[in-house]
C-alpha cells in the first residue's frame, strides 16, 4: 500500500481523533467484550518489508524517553526465585523485544512462488481485540483505550509480569528496578515495569501516525478503521494468493498480517525464544473458562488498585513538593 495514500487516509477519516478515553472493563471472552466499531486497525504486507529497520529505529527515538532508568543495586527479592530481569546494559539489542526496543524484525527463509526468499515480519504487541494482558492485570495498570490500543501506565505497573504470562506472544518485557514497587514493598510485590509497544498513542492524539508506519520507507504498513482494513487485508490476500494473521488470532487482533506463505511456514521458519513472538495459530484465550473468571473477579480489584496507586503517587508527589530535600 503507498504510504501517502495510507498516511492520506488516515488523517481524513479523522480516526486519530477517534480516542483517548479508556474503555469499561467488559465482560471477556464475548462478543460484547470489546467495540471493534471504533477500533485502529493496522495492516502489514509482508510482500513489502526489505527488512531496513527503519521502523525499529523510529519507534526508539520516538520512546527513549519512555525507556526505564533504573536504580542500582536492586531490591533483593523475597523470594528469592523471584528473577531479577535487567536489560539497562544492553539497551541497543534490537533482534529481540525488551524494555527499551518495543519493536523488532524477524526473518524467516522460505520459498515463494519457487523461489529461495528472505520475507522480513515487523514485530510488536499485536493490540488484541480483547486484550489478556488488560483483563488480568491485577492493579489496573494494563487499560485498552476506546481506539482499541493497549498501553501500561508504567507509574502504576508493579511488574509482576500477569500480562507476559496472559500474553498468547509473551509480549511485555520486565526491567527491574523501577516503578511503584520500589515506594511500597520492594522486596515483596512485584520487581520492576511491564514495557512493550503503546501503538505511539500520544502521536494518535495529536493526529499524527504511529512512527514506525510514518517511517517506512516501502509503505509496508497502513491503519485505519478495524471493518475497513479487514477488507484491505481480504483484497490483498486475494491478489497475492496470500494468507491473514490476526483475524482469529487470540479472538482478533489490530494487527492484521498478510503473508505470500502459509503462516505457519513461516512460524517454522522463524527463530524462537525470549522476545520473539512467535506466528502460531493462538485460540482465544479470554473465552477459556478460568479467564473468564479471573477477569470478572479481578475487574473491580484492579479499579481499587489502580486508584489507590494514583492515590499513593500523589501524596508522594505532594510530599515531594513540601520537602524538595
Ligand atoms: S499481543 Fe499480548 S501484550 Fe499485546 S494486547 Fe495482546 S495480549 Fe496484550
Ligand atoms: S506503534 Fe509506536 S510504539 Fe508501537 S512499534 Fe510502532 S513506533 Fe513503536
Ligand atoms: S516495515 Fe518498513 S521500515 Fe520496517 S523493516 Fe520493513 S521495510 Fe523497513
Amino acid at each position: 500500500m503507498n504510504p501517502t495514500l495510507s498516511r492520506r487516509a488516515f488523517l481524513k477519516g479523522g480516526v486519530a481523533t477517534a480516542a483517548t478515553a479508556v474503555t469499561a472493563t467488559a465482560l471477556p471472552g464475548t462478543a460484547e467484550a470489546a467495540d471493534p466499531g471504533g477500533y485502529l486497525t493496522t495492516l502489514l504486507d509482508l510482500s513489502k518489508c526489505v527488512g531496513c529497520g527503519e521502523c525499529v529505529t523510529a519507534c526508539r527515538e520516538t520512546h527513549e524517553g519512555d525507556f526505564p532508568r533504573p536504580g542500582k543495586p536492586f531490591p533483593s527479592m523475597i523470594p528469592n526465585r523471584v528473577p531479577v530481569e535487567d536489560f539497562s546494559l544492553a539497551q541497543e539489542v534490537e533482534d529481540r523485544l525488551t524494555p527499551y526496543n518495543w519493536l523488532t524484525i524477524q526473518e524467516a527463509e522460505v520459498t515463494v512462488n519457487g523461489e529461495n526468499q528472505t520475507l522480513y515480519i515487523p514485530r510488536r504487541c499485536m493490540h488484541c481485540v480483547n486484550p489478556p494482558c488488560v483483563k488480568l492485570c491485577p492493579w489496573g495498570a494494563a487499560v485498552q483505550e476506546k481506539n482499541g490500543l493497549s498501553r501500561i501506565n508504567d507509574s502504576l505497573c508493579l511488574g509482576g509480569a500477569k500480562c507476559r504470562k496472559a500474553c498468547p506472544w509473551h509480549i511485555p518485557q520486565r526491567q527491574t528496578g523501577v516503578g511503584l514497587y520500589l515506594d511500597i514493598l520492594p522486596s515483596l510485590a512485584g520487581n520492576g515495569v511491564m514495557y512493550k509497544c503503546d501503538r505511539c498513542h500520544q502521536r494518535l492524539k495529536k493526529g499524527e501516525l504511529p512512527a514506525c508506519i510514518d517511517a517506512c520507507p516501502e509503505g509496508v504498513q497502513s491503519i485505519g478503521p478495524r471493518e475497513e482494513m479487514i477488507q484491505k487485508a481480504k483484497t490483498l490476500a486475494k491478489e497475492i494468493n496470500g494468507y491473514i494473521y490476526g483475524l482469529e488470532e487470540n479472538g482478533g487482533t489490530n494487527t492484521l498480517y498478510v503473508s505470500p506463505v502459509p503462516f505457519d511456514t513461516l512460524h517454522n521458519a522463524m527463530e524462537k525464544g525470549p522476545g520473539l513472538p512467535d506466528l502460531a495459530p493462538h485460540g482465544n484465550s479470554m473465552a477459556m473458562a478460568e479467564n473468564v473468571g479471573a477477569a470478572m473477579l479481578l475487574a473491580p480489584l484492579a479499579g481499587f488498585a489502580a486508584a489507590a496507586g494514583r492515590i499513593f503517587l500523589k501524596l508522594k508527589q505532594t510530599a515531594k513538593e513540601e520537602d524538595p530535600s
